[in-house]
């Protein structure tokens, strides 16, 4: 009778981020019931990011353009020696989480999505066709348990998937970055190049390991910040973050007051997880490994994995084992190619600081060489890709002649 009593869906979503909140919104659009889980308050209010959002993102997904903080036509590259390569692209755009989360779940909820906030996702236990959802509701003070036919797990770099047979990745935790940030709420603007451009600035920390920091501009402030793999300790990861921060901020804010606040996350930058969907229970964006390891982009990535669950859970709503596999399939062939190509790369490029300035200084000469690498397309001629192979070739004999 208990049993009977359970709540149920079609599909329950753990985590409203650009994963959870794209499958949310697109699941519901087409008539699905649909549940979301978010452990915060509200929605996007805790997310740690630096929110650089690739060239098309609102057009893509349907995102109104005011969520657009500052356009950003320059791309700039610091290389280990502290040379500036700058790149012409896209242009790339800039936004804040608290915006971007809170605008994809207000359409979510408004294709009548549920959102369920305060809600911890607990465990799953998956028997043949049934999965059972336990969280904590934290507003109510109790535990509560909801069925679903399909699962879609979107919990982010924390997601602890372990316990999962189907998902359990040994090299998870190797992928792991300690990151850190800083916001600056200047007294009055930067130098005006500062809110054109994005800076991406790649060099060896205090103990040799490489760290990748940014300056991405807001309309209200300046976001500083960086990621190390591995864990850090945290005094060291605050005096490397102050030594960047510092520099950054003599270059384009030089004498302005401000107001600083600090945030931390955990990010991945390793390999894709090799197992994402399984009887019925799927894992997008991050929790699936989705992040760019060169940059640390990983908004897109998830926001595309929502689409792809929405649709595919949709066309086979009636077996959610199939959508599950044709969702890890499909999921394989979009991202992991590039993806483990960018693991290697910057693993390549982290060996010999002069590879990061060859590479860098041969985008500045060959924009084009750049804008083909920075942006994923589907429709590259075969130009385009011989373009690409052969700059890629030149980069590679350069470099292992360097
Ligand atoms: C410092 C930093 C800077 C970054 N900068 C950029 C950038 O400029 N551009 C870019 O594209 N990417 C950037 N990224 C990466 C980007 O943040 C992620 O790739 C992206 O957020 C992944 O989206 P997601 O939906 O998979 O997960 P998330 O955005 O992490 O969302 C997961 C959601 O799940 C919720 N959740 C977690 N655990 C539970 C639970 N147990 N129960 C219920 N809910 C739960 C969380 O509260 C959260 O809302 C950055 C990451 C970091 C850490």
């Amino acid at each position: 009778m208990a049993a009977r009593m359970i709540e149920s869906t079609d599909l329950l979503i753990v985590g409203c981020g650009p994963a959870g909140g794209v499958a949310a919104r697109e699941a519901a659009s087409r008539g699905m019931r649909v549940v979301v889980l978010e452990k915060d308050a509200v929605v996007g209010s805790k997310r740690v990011c630096a929110a650089g959002l690739r060239p098309g993102f609102c057009g893509e997904f349907d995102l109104p353009e005011s969520l657009i903080h500052c356009t950003t036509p320059r791309l700039a590259l610091f290389d280990p020696f502290g040379e500036e390569h700058a790149v012409r692209f896209g242009p790339g755009h800039t936004s804040t989480r608290e915006e971007l989360d809170g605008t994809i779940a207000a359409r979510a909820v408004a294709a009548g999505a549920e959102i369920r906030t305060n809600a911890l996702f607990r465990d799953l236990t998956v028997d043949g066709e049934e999965k059972l959802v336990e969280y904590a509701d934290a507003t109510r003070g109790d535990r509560r348990r909801i069925r679903a036919r399909h699962v879609f797990l979107a919990a982010g770099s924390t997601a602890k998937l372990e316990r999962l047979p189907h998902f359990a990745f040994s090299d998870w935790n190797a992928g792991l970055m300690t990151t850190l940030q800083q916001r600056w709420y200047l007294a009055r603007p930067a130098v005006p190049i500062a809110y054109e451009t994005l800076e991406l600035h790649y060099y060896p920390a205090r103990d040799g390991r490489l760290v990748v920091a940014w300056m991405f501009p807001k309309r209200d402030h300046l976001a500083i910040g960086l990621g190390i793999t591995g864990k850090v300790p945290g005094a060291d990861l605050r005096a490397e973050l102050d030594a960047f921060a510092d520099r950054t901020i003599r270059r384009l804010a030089p004498g302005i007051d401000a107001r600083v606040k600090l945030e931390g996350h955990l990010l991945y930058g390793g390999m894709p997880r090799p197992n994402v969907g399984a009887e019925g229970v799927s894992i997008g964006g991050t929790a699936a490994g989705l992040v760019d390891a060169t940059n640390g982009e990983g908004i897109y990535e998830a926001a595309t994995s929502g689409r792809m669950l929405a649709d595919i859970a949709w066309r086979y709503r009636g077996d959610a084992s199939r959508a599950s596999a044709a969702y890890a399939s499909a999921l394989h062939d979009r991202f992991y190619a590039r993806l483990a190509r960018r693991v290697k790369l910057i693993d390549f490029l982290g060996r010999r600081p002069e590879r990061f300035r060859l590479l860098f200084r041969q985008f500045a000469a060959v924009p084009r060489f750049a804008e083909l690498i920075a942006n994923e397309r589907f429709d590259r001629t075969w130009a385009d890709r011989i373009f690409l192979y052969v700059q890629a070739a030149r980069f590679g004999a350069r470099s292992l002649l360097a």
